[in-house]
């Protein structure tokens, strides 16, 4: 910037004169060469104090102690901070400033000043979005105080904040980007004579049926999207949610909360249990979910006799006298048995 004038003399076909302009360049830059700008050295002993802005394009902070500045910091926001509320603009200001100066500020408590007069109220208020719990967390274990104070009182921080950014162009314009396959469902409801007559009926009266609605073509099933008789579709979804990294081999109850999620079709549940069950990975690589039965141990072996009896039905025999089972005991010490016939109705 300061050195603008005398760039510009060293292009093509521009006569090399030594203007107003110029001249004032040249000392400007002779003296900004030669002098720095006097910044105090931190001592521990004494508060810090931050004054901290922040603008459309960028935040400024300023650390002091008894009003001489320490350090400077002033930082152009990224496309994905500039969206922020003003609010939390100077929220962000402070957080980058303690994230920038947490060596100095960690040893006592310090005070910012801010031009937000709501900051002050930080600590009592109520951490509602995800960004401000991440932000607070950053906080955590410093003790500082926030003060308001006036915009233009706070002039070396807002001048910072309003350094101008390098590419500030601006694009506006909005691209509204459709999947591929989502025209591909369009293109099957052609061919699927069920859905083209929901199609007209929907046309006709939107959301006739309090199920079914209509947008941008796209037949919608309690906002799923409705695929209709698309047998390939149906496939194709299936396989992207169940075979993919993104489906990763799951069950069917877990396939279906997926699918069932998104999309809709007439005897989707069923299609979706036969695709999990004839899934051939699936049916080699799951393993037995069951508990390991351990080694097999042989039956205790009995001292005495009538210490241990085993016990068996012989069934499917002929009715005789009412009966039509035997109930055999057996001493497994002695083998003695016993033989009762008993009347049973249950098949073994
Ligand atoms: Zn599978």
């Amino acid at each position: 910037m300061l050195a603008c004038p005398l760039t510009n003399l060293l292009r093509k076909n521009t006569p090399f004169q030594r203007t107003e302009a110029t001249q004032s360049a040249f000392d400007a830059l002779k003296t900004s060469l030669t002098t720095a700008p006097t910044l105090a050295l931190p001592d521990f002993t004494k508060p810090f104090t931050i004054e901290t802005d922040a603008c459309e394009y960028g935040v400024g902070a300023v650390l002091q102690q008894d009003g001489h500045p320490i350090a400077y910091l002033s930082k152009a926001l990224g496309p994905r901070t500039k969206g922020l509320s003003t609010y939390e603009k100077e929220y962000l200001a402070i957080v980058l400033v303690v994230e920038q100066w947490r060596p100095y500020l960690q040893f006592g408590e310090f005070m910012v000043k801010t031009d937000q007069r709501n900051l002050v109220h930080l600590e009592e208020q109520r951490l509602h979005t995800p960004w401000q719990q991440k932000a607070f967390t950053k906080m955590l274990g410093l003790q500082y105080r926030i003060c308001y104070r006036k915009g233009t009182e706070n002039s070396a921080a807002d001048a910072l904040s309003r350094r101008p950014v390098e590419n500030s162009a601006h694009l506006h314009a909005i691209s509204v980007c459709q999947p591929a396959w989502l025209q591909e469902i369009v293109k099957g409801y052609d061919s699927d004579p069920e859905t083209q007559q929901l199609i007209t009926q929907l046309a006709v009266a939107p959301v006739a049926d309090g199920k079914f609605t209509l947008t941008k073509w796209i037949v919608r099933f309690k906002g799923r999207v409705w695929l209709g008789n698309n047998t390939k579709l149906q496939q194709q979804i299936m396989r992207a949610l169940h075979d993919t990294a993104v489906g990763g081999h799951s069950g069917f109850p877990a396939t279906y909360r997926r699918i069932k999620h998104l999309f809709a079709w007439p005897g989707m549940k069923h299609q979706i249990k036969e695709h999990v069950q004839t899934c051939q990975v699936c049916q080699q690589a799951k393993p037995d979910r069951a508990q390991y039965p351990g080694l097999l141990h042989p039956l205790p072996v009995a001292k005495r006799c009538w210490d241990l009896v085993s016990l068996d039905f012989i069934g499917g025999l002929p009715q005789s006298r009412n009966y039509n089972c035997i109930l055999v005991v057996v001493d497994t010490f002695s083998k003695y048995a016993h033989f009762l016939p008993v009347k049973h109705l249950y098949t073994a």
